[in-house]
């Protein structure tokens, strides 16, 4: 496992578990299974994991550090949709409880479009930064899925230490550009001194038939620190592993990538209540006489919009 400096002082496996496929968004996997994926891959050499707020998934991450044997030596990157400061005072300290550890090492703002918005979300990043001042955090980011943001935090000149942009051969999911744009933005983020981790190398699973091709792309790019994938049994955690180490999966699991599918689904009967419609960033969601629809070409099948149905009548599966 090749390892990366993604700040000064945080060494972390160019592998990072994205955890959002284990929790109730996408996988729901039971806790002791969940936790023992996580704990595999640690044991393995991956020592970073990306989660948040949102995700519901500290449990599993708390048990895997137990089971890990180490549950220090592991980065945590976790992310908020806080804009105030007492709400990212109590994501910070939900953090803390339930992740058990007095330090998080990476604390980010979560889904930033543009400058607009980290101006909306000044406070909550202020205090993010307080927390940092007070050794409580190690780092502070942002995640996004715009080029906007990454230009608006190097023009505002933000101290932020890393970026967690979506990055991927075929721009899924960039909402205001091109792999292109999100590559020359994260080259200049990488020369401020900001730390690269990028999200979605396979498209959230639009690129698994092409995964070879999907993960050379990230890997070639030179900003790029290190890459969140997401994983959900210990055959991806080892094809992962794999790919990252030699730049080919085993043929097994080359053969089952170019099978695997993902796919969002409304069951017929959603209500029509339009709260997916205005949770879907990515402008996937429209509704069509009374029945609500999924433009599959925008969808990056992150899963946010599950929790928000009243009925639970989205799924990805
Ligand atoms: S439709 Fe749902 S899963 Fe697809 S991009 Fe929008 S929020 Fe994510
Ligand atoms: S949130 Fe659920 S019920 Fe409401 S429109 Fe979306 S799928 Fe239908």
């Amino acid at each position: 496992m090749e390892y990366v400096n993604l700040t000064p002082d945080i060494t972390v496996s160019k592998l990072c578990f994205g955890s959002l496929t284990v929790g109730k968004l996408q996988a729901n996997l039971p806790l002791e299974r969940g936790a023992e994926v996580i704990a595999y891959a640690l044991s393995r050499g991956v020592n970073f994991i990306d989660t948040a707020q949102l995700y519901e998934n500290y449990d599993y991450i708390r048990l895997a550090l137990q089971k890990s044997g180490h549950p220090n030596d592991v980065v945590i990157s976790t992310k908020t949709y806080a804009y105030s400061r007492e709400l990212a005072r109590e994501a910070v300290e939900q953090a803390r409880s339930a992740l058990d550890r007095d330090v998080i090492d990476i604390f980010m703002l979560h889904e930033q479009e543009s400058e607009h918005t980290l101006r909306g979300h000044r406070e909550a990043l202020e205090y993010l930064f307080e927390c940092r001042e007070r050794g409580i955090i190690r780092a502070v980011g942002a995640s996004t899925h715009n080029v906007a943001l990454i230009r608006g935090v190097l023009k505002l000149g933000l101290p932020l230490d890393v970026v967690h942009p979506i990055y991927n051969m075929r721009s899924v999911g960039i909402t205001d550009g091109s792999a292109d744009d999100m590559r020359a933005a994260m080259e200049d983020a990488k020369a401020a001194g900001i730390g690269i981790f990028a999200m979605k190398p396979l498209g959230g699973g639009h690129l698994f038939a092409e995964a070879a091709d999907a993960f050379n792309y990230v890997l070639d790019t030179p900003c790029v620190d290190a890459v969140a994938v997401g994983m959900q049994s210990e055959t991806e955690v080892d094809a992962n592993i794999a790919f990252f180490e030699s730049r080919q999966f085993p043929p097994e699991a080359d053969r089952a990538l170019r099978l695997k599918r993902r796919r969002l689904i409304i069951e017929d009967y959603c209500i029509g209540c339009h709260a997916c419609v205005d949770r879907c960033r990515s402008h996937a969601l429209y509704v069509e006489g009374v029945t609500t629809m999924c433009d599959h070409d925008k969808c990056r099948l992150c899963g946010y919009c599950v929790p928000v149905c009243p009925v639970f009548a989205i799924k990805v599966i």
